[in-house]
């Protein structure tokens, strides 16, 4: 979608460092860690919200995907969080899907 920046991502045209690519799928570092470990997961075709997305099998394989980034990045065994913050009382500020991988830190309860 035109404007959007997880979409211009998506498609090489303004920078990030990406650790893992999938099938229409793309793991990148956050660019304001909230913790050692701080990735973002995107579908790399547009989807605003969780609320928008209507193929249950893709978000499967969006969360096994966030899974196994998980796993490479090395947080896997001592645990980390995923997060999909949704809409503004969620806590979205960038309105295209993406699953935070939060980990390399104790995660606390409950969130803010
Ligand atoms: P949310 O508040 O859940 O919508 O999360 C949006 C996340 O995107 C925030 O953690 C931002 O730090 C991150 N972010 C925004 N722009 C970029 C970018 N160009 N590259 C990497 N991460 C970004
Ligand atoms: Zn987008």
């Amino acid at each position: 979608m035109s404007g959007c920046i997880f979409c211009k991502i998506a498609a090489g045209e303004i920078p990030a460092t990406v650790v893992k690519r999938g099938d229409g799928m793309l793991a990148f570092k956050d660019l304001n860690a909230q913790a050692p470990t701080h990735l973002l997961v995107i579908p790399t075709t547009h989807v605003g919200t969780l609320n928008d997305a209507k193929d249950p099998g893709a978000l499967g394989k969006l969360l096994a995907f966030a899974r196994d980034v998980a796993q490479d990045a090395g947080v896997a065994t001592k645990g980390y969080r995923v997060v999909v913050n949704t809409n503004p009382d969620g806590g979205q500020t960038v309105f295209h899907l993406h699953l935070h991988v939060l980990g390399g830190r104790v995660m606390h309860w409950p969130p803010g």
